[in-house]
């Protein structure tokens, strides 16, 4: 999101990010309409995942810090102001509002709330740890008493009803409904998550609020007012109404369909170029929601039409979109390497709609793409010294990641961050009735109670290829195993159980099924030996980013130009992330010698360096994208 000018001038600008939802398999006993999709795959719960020690894991434990250290009340600061509400000096409050976008005076106040509640929520489900749970109680609380003190039908903001008003009147406004949306998807996961009855009863009032509010609405305001950026908030209507069966909230759902931009989608055109990405991406995982409740309509297809154009005409090789949030014209990859490539957000939002699109086909793609945006953006997203997050992942040669600071930004992606690292353990595993499916390879332990069997996976991954599977089980059980054979380990794979080699007829990009009554102990060993290889932009073959499996190198420059705050973001300007002066250096080689030679003989690997290359000609050391934090760096390479 972009904030350039003064608020009070504001012209209709756009937000970003989305709602955490609910899907297919989760949480069954919550919901009173039930999906009448069958989705080829099931999730699994939060709490059926834990992750065990990995990268993963540790961003995860730093993000729980992060969490904690933010206080309640300073999150309900800005709601109790806009009530009239006393902000009370207990525990140790320090009277403030929390800071950067959250201290502005506009309608993104509120946001970085919305977005902690579903972090809580997901925090809680991943680790069952009490304090996130007792956290954000006291959070919907005081929540619940501003509502309460607003008094207008269940209207609850921590900016004034006047803003929606004028939203809907057509005058100048932001995003009002984007920041509604975050707190709605909080209340919702809340529910979800963690069971508060309290949260769904507000998330109730709000969606009552809202639907008295939008039914006088003409068609004509109707589509001025969907110009401006509102997230997700369809697909959080779509989820109240089949949490409650209340068909005000499908309508509401139905409401904030944009004719404007998806109907385009239909007919299969790709319309992309020049509109704010993370404006558009949730629209999507709204229609996809409500094709999983009604279990038809166009939904799926226009989602699917979206998302491979997305993929295919407008995305980078770490899976990230857009150039200063907006899509460029289809395939320009070359044309945008900027230091402002990649909003975070879009990456959370594409990553949800594609489980939305994986569950319904179990279609391999989806899984690729997850695997590529998760280790190549959303890993690398998290500063290891800091816990602080990046807004952009830039592809600019020489550029590095900005990052947040603790009481400064509260961005859009610094929101969205709160739940990417929350949830890692939301698409390892899937299951249908008889199948389990391994996509991910992230050191973990998945509890399968229907089946009353545990698999445990240990794994270096993507230090090497070797993955370990251990099965626990108090008697025989009957389960097909299948294990992803990803489409990047084309030079094949080996399979043992219990040390015996399976022979592997299948072709990368397909599962490897082991089915077998399975016992306490069986251990399976899987190995995907993964190779260097060029991915070029789709404009120009000779401009390519050098990965190694599903990993994206990058070359390691150094910090020479540095200039305080430098990598972080300037606490002095709350936009410093969207003109950032990376002051990058004369000299920056951006160029690698290959041709004629095989990749393997002009990249070596550094010899007791984990994922660490070099390159013969030049001497330049390559490491995974994710790994290199507070350095200058190259992804894209011309290639001669
Ligand atoms: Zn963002």
């Amino acid at each position: 999101m972009k904030i350039v000018l003064s608020v009070l001038t504001a012209v209709v600008l756009m937000v970003h990010a989305g709602a955490q939802s609910h899907y297919p398999g989760q949480h069954e006993g919550k919901f009173i309409v039930k999906d009448k999709l069958i989705p080829a795959v099931y999730s699994f719960d939060l709490q059926d995942v834990k992750l065990l020690d990995s990268r993963f894991k540790q961003n995860m434990e730093r993000e729980q810090q992060w969490l904690l250290s933010i206080g309640a009340n300073n999150l309900l600061h800005s709601f109790r102001t806009n009530a009239g509400v006393y902000s009370g000096n207990e525990g140790g409050y320090s009277g403030k509002k929390i800071a950067g976008w959250e201290s502005l005076d506009c309608e993104l106040r509120g946001h970085t709330t919305g977005h902690i509640l579903s972090g809580l929520a997901l925090m809680y489900a991943s680790t069952g740890d009490e304090r996130f749970k007792t956290k954000a109680d006291s959070i919907v609380k005081g929540l619940a008493v501003v509502q309460q003190a607003l008094n207008q039908d269940g209207y609850l903001g921590a900016f004034p009803q006047e803003l929606i008003n004028r939203n809907i009147a057509g005058q100048p406004v932001w995003a009002p409904w984007y920041t509604l949306h975050k707190i709605l998807s909080g209340l919702i996961d809340q529910y979800l998550y963690c069971d508060n009855r309290q949260a769904l009863d507000i998330a109730s009032k709000m969606g009552a609020w809202a639907y008295k509010k939008l039914r006088p609405v003409t068609a004509e305001q109707r589509s001025q007012m969907l110009r401006n950026e509102f997230g997700g908030v369809n697909e959080s209507f779509y989820n109240l109404y089949a949490i409650t069966g209340n068909a005000d909230y499908k309508w509401l759902g139905e409401f904030f369909y944009q004719n404007e931009t998806l109907d385009p989608l239909k007919e299969g055109k790709d319309i992309l170029e020049k509109k704010h990405a993370n404006t558009y991406i949730p629209k999507l995982t709204g229609l996809s929601r409500d094709y999983e409740i009604e279990g038809k309509g166009g939904g799926d297809s226009i989602a699917a039409f979206f998302w491979n154009t997305v993929i295919d005409h407008h995305s980078f090789v770490t899976g990230s979109n857009s150039d200063k949030e907006h899509f460029f014209k289809p395939d320009d990859q070359s044309g945008h390497l900027t230091g402002y490539t990649g909003e975070s957000c879009n990456v959370y939002n594409m990553l949800k709609l594609t489980r939305h699109l994986y569950e319904h086909t179990a279609s391999m793609k989806y899984t690729d793409y997850y695997e590529k945006a998760l280790f190549n953006h959303i890993l690398g997203q998290q500063d290891p010294a800091t816990g602080m997050v990046a807004y952009f992942l830039p592809m600019l040669p020489g550029a590095h990641k900005v990052y947040s600071t603790p009481d400064s930004s509260f961005w859009c992606c610094v929101g969205s961050g709160f739940e990417n690292q929350a949830k890692y353990g939301e698409a390892i595993y899937y299951h249908n009735a008889a199948d389990l499916f391994v996509n991910l390879f992230i050191p973990s332990e998945l509890s399968w109670k229907e089946k009353a069997i545990k698999l445990k996976q240990e794994t270096n991954f993507p230090a090497d290829g070797s993955i370990k599977f251990t099965v626990e089980a108090t008697k025989p059980a009957g389960m097909i195993l299948n294990i992803r054979y990803p489409s990047w380990s084309v030079a094949g794979a080996t399979v043992k159980v219990n040390g015996k080699k399976v022979s592997v007829k299948n072709m990368p990009g397909t599962y490897i099924v082991l089915n077998r009554n399975w016992k306490n102990g069986d251990i399976v060993e899987v190995n995907f030996p993964m190779t260097l290889h060029l991915v070029a932009t789709n404009d120009n073959i000779n401009k390519a980013a050098i990965l190694y499996g599903p990993i994206v190198l990058a070359g390691e420059m150094g910090t020479t130009g540095f200039i305080a705050p430098q990598p972080y973001s300037n606490p002095q300007l709350h936009n410093d992330y969207y003109t950032y002066d990376y002051h990058v250096p004369a000299g920056i080689p951006t160029s690698l010698l290959i041709s004629g030679a095989k990749l393997s003989d002009a990249i070596k690997p550094v010899a007791g360096g984990k994922l660490a290359f070099k390159t013969v000609k030049e001497g330049i050391q390559l490491r995974p994208l994710y790994d290199i934090h507070r350095e200058r760096y190259v992804v894209y390479w011309d290639i001669k």
